[in-house]
């Protein structure tokens, strides 16, 4: 039997519609399952039952009046980095374990607009500087498909809690891959939109020109719902682009007949596992049943995509976090002699070691001396990763590829190797670099572990990528794997 937890955002609409249940009671069906299984994954740093209960309320309410919108009533989790009015906003980090914001993030209240229950705010690395969820300061989140597993990051929590059926849908932030990335190590679909496509007003800085908001969700279908309500011109956001936002539920179903996918000859390199390449030529073939063209195209400055990222997204944070001072808001250290003590210790003590590491990287590279031979040259490599991808696109419509070149790897196989872990945003990275979309859905599963395919679009080309996704899910049913201890 159908359960309601293993129901898409689409068919609990439904539900709804047809009052199968009312929004109070499928709010305390996730709520109920949140608190029997979130101990085993971490997912949640905190839940906001008071709140979605009444919210919950207003929205049977509403739709009595026959006043309901399409998402009315559905539940769904924010990641901890969007600042929420009066609910703590961690940012997983001990710096802003008692920050409580006085305002919520443009995208919170676009979401909270169309009618959505938010149950409460998801796990992620600290500052949204990791790819496994083991840097946050609340400890690590656990894979759904093997509790021993990392989920992936830096939107952990919010993946895994998709792929535990703990919610619905969730929101995540994407600077290198942290919304593709988890969501395929979690078997969940979800996207990272153009750069500009949803604003970034009160969502907590890490890498400025990279940082873009995006929906984790089961299918492209129920990501397309929410983009809807996610994305938009937000003047409080100096880098929001004031384009008309299209219905993205409209176009899922066109044919791909005559669709041309480009694959990047760059991403079957020897860093990718056999077997996940295995599932991606299995997809290709999935997309050639649907009238797609393949081709292969090259992105020749992609290699150098990781090397420009760790220039870029350093320097950009050492400048971000340089506000988390002790002396206005977050963790301030006891007794400081003076102010330089202040600033010292309160950092010293605030921050985790890869975000010191990363501080460390950007003021470096931003130094007199040293700007011009890192920061200014990694610059001119992004303009190459960017034209690469342009030129790509004069022929294809989307590129396909892996998401990541493994599945989930072990909660602390990769913990004292920095390096090694940055790897595995290895095909998510330039999208990033470039604004670029790119959607993650699931593919299949390599040793009992899914496994997700990126789809990377032009600028605000998001529809052409739900609706292949979607066709593709027509075709295949990956996304509707259920870890067995969740069903
Ligand atoms: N894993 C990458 C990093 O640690 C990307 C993180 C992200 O997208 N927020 O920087």
């Amino acid at each position: 039997m159908t359960t309601i937890h293993t129901m898409t955002l689409a068919e609990l609409a439904q539900g709804l519609n047809k009052k199968t249940f009312s929004s109070v009671e499928l709010t305390n069906h996730f709520l109920d399952r949140i608190r029997r299984f979130d101990k085993i994954y971490n997912s949640f740093i905190t839940v906001t039952e008071d709140t979605a209960l009444a919210k919950a309320k207003q929205c049977d309410a509403l739709r009595a009046q026959g006043k309901a919108k399409p998402l009315t009533g559905l539940p769904i989790a924010h990641k901890d980095i969007f600042c929420t009015k009066h609910i703590k906003t961690s940012c997983g980090s001990k710096m802003l374990d008692n920050f409580i914001a006085p305002y919520d993030a443009t995208m919170v209240t676009q979401v909270d607009d169309a009618g959505m229950v938010m149950l409460g705010k998801t796990n992620m690395d600290e500052f949204a500087m990791g790819s496994s969820n083991e840097t946050s300061y609340y400890g690590p989140v656990k894979n759904p498909w093997d509790p021993l597993r990392v989920p992936g990051g830096s939107s952990g929590g919010s993946a895994a809690a998709v792929g535990a059926r703990l919610v619905p849908c969730s929101t995540g932030t994407d600077t290198g891959g942290s919304i593709r990335q988890p969501a395929a190590l979690c078997g969940v679909t979800g996207l990272k939109p153009t750069y500009g496509r949803v604003s970034r007003y009160g969502m907590i800085a890490f890498a400025s020109s990279l940082d873009q908001a995006g929906p984790f969700a089961q299918t492209a279908e129920d990501v397309a719902m929410l983009l809807n309500a996610m994305a938009g011109f937000d003047p409080l956001d100096s880098t929001s682009v004031d384009l008309a936002v299209p219905d993205y539920t409209k176009n899922l179903k066109a044919s791909l007949s005559g669709k041309v996918i480009g694959v990047p000859k760059e991403y079957f390199d020897k860093g990718l596992d056999k077997k996940v390449e295995a599932c991606v030529q299995d997809a290709l073939r999935v997309f050639e049943k649907l009238g797609a063209k393949i081709q292969e195209v090259s992105l020749p400055s992609s290699p150098l995509s990781i090397s420009v990222y760790y220039v870029v997204a350093s320097a950009e944070c050492s400048s971000n976090l340089s506000r988390y001072d002790g002396v206005r808001f977050g963790y301030r250290c006891q007794n400081p002699v003076d102010l330089t003590d202040l600033y010292k210790r309160s950092r010293a003590e605030g921050f985790g070691d890869e975000v010191k590491r990363r501080i460390m990287v950007g003021t470096y590279v931003l130094s007199a001396g040293y700007f011009d031979a890192y920061y200014l040259k990694a610059q001119k490599v992004r303009k190459l990763i960017s034209e690469d991808f342009k030129r790509a696109f004069e022929t294809v419509d989307f590129l396909l590829g892996p998401t990541a070149p493994t599945p989930a790897f072990k909660i602390g196989e990769k913990a004292d190797d920095p390096v090694s872990m940055y790897l595995s945003d290895i095909y998510t990275i330039a999208t990033n670099l470039a604004g670029l979309p790119g959607l993650s859905i699931p593919a299949g599963f390599v040793n009992e572990l899914p496994i997700g395919i990126q789809l990377t679009g032009k600028h605000f080309d998001e529809s052409t990528l739900l609706n292949a996704a979607f066709q593709y899910q027509q075709e295949t049913n990956w996304h509707k794997q259920i870890p067995e201890n969740c069903l």
